[in-house]
This record gives C-alpha cells, sequence and structure tokens, in this order.
C-alpha cells in the first residue's frame, strides 16, 4: 500500500484513476493502468456498444496490442481505388505474405479489449458518466454517474472519488466538457452495413474499395470495406453535412454491381474529429483518442490511434506516480502530449496536406488514383499505414514522384482549375452548422 512520498508528492493510498469510455482508448488505458498496478475505474455507458466504424486496422495494431487471430474477420491484401470517372487501379501488389489490413466488427474488438482490462485488475462500472466535481483543485474529484444495474430500467445515480480522470469517451465527449477543452471541426460518417450474397460476398473475400468523387463526397472518400459476413459501406464529409445522405446514395450506386441484391442490416452515424481539441489535458484529468482529436485526415484513421493514445497516456502516468505511489498532477501528464506530438506530428501533418492536395477537386483525384499505379506510391502508402510510421523514402524515387505527382495533376486539369478557382481548403469549409448530436440525428441512427 501507499506510502508517504519523500517529495511531498506521496499519497496516503494508492492512485486512482477513472477512465470514461470502453472504447478501443478507455479500455488500453485502462490495461495499462491496472497492469501496473494502478487502482483503475473503467465506466461505460452500454457494454455491448457496436461503435460506427469501418472497422479497419493496420498490422501494427496486432502485433502492438497482442491482438489474437479471432479479432480479425478478414484479412485485407487488395484495395481498388475507383475515380470519378471510374477508372479503377489495384493497391496491394507491394504487400509481402504476411502483409494485410484487418478489419474487425467494433463490437467484438472494443470487447476484447475491455475483458482483458478487466483480468488485468481494472474495475468495469457500467455506468453514464455525467460530470466532475472538484472541491479544491489539490482535492480529489468527485465523479457522478448513472449507474446501470442488469435488469433495471433507469439508471441509479452514484458518484465514486478519484485522483485523476482519462477522458477517452469519444466525439460527444462530457470530460472534454468537463474541462472546457474547446471544440473541433468535425466530419460526419455515415454507414450502411449490408448483407450480400455469396458470391458477392467472395468478391469482397480479401478486397476493399475507395470510391473518390464529387458525387461520393467533396473532401472525403466513399468505401466499400468487407466485414465478417457484410460489407459496410459508407462516406462522410466536413464541408457539407447536410447533403451526406446524398453523398451516400452516390456511393451505393457506383457500388451497385457488386452488392446489389444485399439487405441493409445497420444504419449508422458518427462525427470523426478533424484534428485536435485547443486543450487535451487540464489539471489531473486528460483527453485521448476521438476525445482528443486523434482521427487523421485523408483516412478518417483512428481506432490504431486512440488505442495507442490511451496506453501512452496511461504509461506516462504509471512512471510519473512510480505505479501509482505519488499523485501526479498537469505537468506529468503533460508527458504523455509531448511523446505524443514528437511521435505523431508528422504523420497527421502529411496526411493533411494529402488531403488538401488530392481531394479538392474532381481532376485532382483522377491525378490521386493515376498516382497509386506506381509500385513507389503504393509501398510508401502501405508502409506509412500499417506501421504508422512517415517513412523515408529513397531520394531519387522521392525526385520521380514529384515530377509524376505534377505530370498527373496536369494531365488531370487539377493544377489550372484549381488555380482558377483559387479557393483554399479552408476557405470551403462550411460555418459549424446546429450541433454534432442534431446533425448526427438527421444523418441515422448513432
Ligand atoms: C462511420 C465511421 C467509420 C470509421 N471507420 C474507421 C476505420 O475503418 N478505421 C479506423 O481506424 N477508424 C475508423 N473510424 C474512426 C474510429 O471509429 C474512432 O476513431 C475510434 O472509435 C475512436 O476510439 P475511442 O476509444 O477514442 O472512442 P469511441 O470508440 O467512440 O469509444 C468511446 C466509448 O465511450 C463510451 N461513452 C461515451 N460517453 C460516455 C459516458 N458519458 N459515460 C460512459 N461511457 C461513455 C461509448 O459508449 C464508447 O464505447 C470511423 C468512424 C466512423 C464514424
Amino acid at each position: 500500500m501507499l506510502l508517504q512520498g519523500s517529495t511531498g508528492r506521496g499519497v496516503k493510498r494508492p492512485l486512482r484513476v477513472a477512465v470514461v469510455g470502453g472504447g478501443p482508448g478507455g479500455a488500453s488505458a485502462a490495461d495499462t493502468l491496472a497492469k501496473n498496478g494502478i487502482e483503475t475505474y473503467l465506466f461505460e455507458r452500454k457494454l455491448d456498444n457496436c461503435k460506427p466504424c469501418g472497422g479497419a486496422i493496420p498490422l501494427c495494431m496486432v502485433g502492438e496490442f497482442d491482438l489474437p487471430p479471432e479479432i480479425i474477420d478478414r484479412k485485407v491484401t487488395k484495395m481498388k481505388m475507383i475515380s470519378p470517372s471510374n477508372r479503377e487501379v489495384d493497391v496491394g501488389r507491394t504487400l509481402s505474405e504476411t502483409e494485410y489490413i484487418g478489419m474487425c466488427r467494433r463490437e467484438v474488438l472494443d470487447n476484447y479489449l475491455r475483458n482483458r482490462a478487466k483480468e488485468n485488475g481494472a474495475q468495469i462500472i457500467n455506468g453514464l458518466f455525467m460530470r466532475l466535481e472538484q472541491d479544491s483543485a489539490d482535492g480529489p474529484f468527485t465523479m457522478h454517474y448513472n449507474k446501470y444495474e442488469a435488469g433495471a430500467k433507469a439508471g441509479t445515480p452514484t458518484t465514486l472519488e478519484v485522483d485523476l480522470v482519462i477522458g477517452g469517451d469519444g466525439a460527444n465527449s462530457r470530460v472534454a466538457r468537463e474541462i472546457d477543452a474547446g471544440d473541433y471541426d468535425y466530419a460526419i460518417a455515415f454507414q450502411e452495413r449490408i448483407r450480400i450474397p455469396d458470391e458477392k460476398m467472395n468478391y469482397y473475400k480479401d478486397l476493399a474499395e475507395m470510391y473518390v468523387g464529387d458525387d461520393v463526397s467533396p473532401d472525403f472518400y466513399g468505401w466499400v470495406f468487407p466485414k465478417y459476413d457484410h460489407v459496410a459501406v459508407g462516406t462522410g464529409t466536413v464541408v457539407n453535412k447536410t447533403a451526406i445522405k446524398q453523398y451516400q446514395q452516390a456511393t451505393r450506386d457506383r457500388s451497385k454491381a457488386k452488392t446489389e441484391g444485399g439487405k441493409i442490416i445497420r444504419v449508422e452515424a458518427h462525427p470523426i474529429p478533424e484534428h485536435p481539441r485547443p486543450k487535451r489535458v487540464q489539471g489531473r484529468v486528460a483527453l485521448i483518442g476521438d476525445a482528443a482529436g486523434y482521427v487523421t485526415k485523408c483516412s478518417g484513421e483512428g481506432i490504431y490511434f486512440a488505442a495507442k493514445s490511451g496506453r501512452m497516456c496511461a504509461e506516462a502516468i504509471a512512471e510519473r506516480s512510480q505505479q501509482g505511489k505519488y499523485m501526479v498532477g498537469e505537468k506529468d501528464l503533460r508527458l504523455y502530449l509531448a511523446k505524443w506530438d514528437k511521435q505523431y506530428w508528422a504523420t497527421y501533418k502529411v496526411l493533411d496536406i494529402l488531403q488538401k492536395v488530392f481531394y479538392r477537386s474532381n481532376p485532382a483525384r483522377e491525378a490521386f488514383v493515376e498516382m497509386c499505379k506506381s509500385d513507389y506510391v503504393q509501398k510508401m502508402t502501405f508502409d506509412s499505414y500499417l506501421y504508422k510510421t512517415v517513412v523515408p523514402g529513397n531520394p531519387l524515387d522521392d525526385i520521380k514522384l514529384a515530377l509524376q505527382t505534377v505530370g498527373s495533376l496536369l494531365r488531370g486539369n487539377a493544377l489550372r482549375s484549381s488555380a482558377a478557382k483559387s479557393v483554399t481548403f479552408g476557405a470551403r469549409v462550411a460555418p459549424e452548422a446546429p450541433t454534432k448530436r442534431a446533425e448526427v440525428a438527421a444523418a441515422g441512427s448513432a
């Protein structure tokens, strides 16, 4: 038990940490904290939650988070990039025999990660976190939540005292609101899960499709991802959220020949953060995953980054508290932010630039798809995605690639048309429409 620290920071009992949200971010944070012997409470409002998500994860997540084979429904080794004029480019031939993109069902992945945290000592609380209270800056937090008991119709208002709080409660984070973390731009993503006939499913057994074009999204892409026994067809947008259903229809139309005869088994929509919140740490509260705003532009990827940020935040707490013996403060939590920004700033920046260059007009998208024919581009893209590093290229190949890019853009008329429009990406971002919740509700169920 606990020890009065010689620095005066010591606490007389073990450090108590609450993690709000049992998605990949929260579950990974709780797992790491518990493994380090810290008293850990993981709050999840819905233990069978099925987060609206494409479920694609990079290969490095399987290894780094020690995921067993049954978590991966499908191993995607082929990707079809489909241009606005429906030109198809097959991507994936540079992959080795052991490389793939993992496709999982979130209800399965999240459940697995939460149970593992529990086995390692985290206490799982089925409850909806409502608000935080703190009498003095040095004092503990009182977590107010509605506890859900099996069979009960409504939650019971309950409290719990803790020393630290990690907000892993996703894009609509209440923890972020409690610390006035500020808002971020966000995309609305819409997805339909469709059970298609076996022969059609066979086509998608190890194949995913990405559609680009003004019709499917003015600033993102439409996708068909294979899941366990169905496909997920979806799209997203930041700049014209009210037209999301129209973009979804276009994605369905463009993939129609391959999904026709299918039965829709689920319709879902959810916000995707566009960039980190202005504030990610305050006092003894830290945000991770979507609550912090860690989704990459261009690909809309956030599962790995949620799990990784949860783990990195928990590691900083374990290190600075010496496995729960000492109290930690804002300075200690900032260690997590410093490490995170150092490791991933470049990845976010590169994807941000790629989105601005290639998703801005149909000619630019045609050029983008044309470029994907190059083995060098395929290798760089897959290596960066699968292993989560901005891969240093070969200088000669980089020069060739730069010339090829300009050539593709000129052929596609993208440079001329975008100069004529002289519209910056930033200026095209529509003013904030009503609220996230209202838009998601209008788009579909969340
Ligand atoms: C349609 C769509 C498709 C996507 N496709 C992909 C993809 O293919 N690959 C990829 O990497 N990313 C994808 N993303 C992004 C990805 O889903 C998120 O980045 C990821 O889920 C973030 O994980 P998280 O743990 O931070 O938050 P979440 O997964 O949102 O988890 C938050 C958890 O907190 C719980 N919670 C919320 N509020 C409370 C509360 N007050 N009290 C208690 N519990 C609470 C929720 O029930 C939930 O379980 C997609 C997103 C969308 C919307």
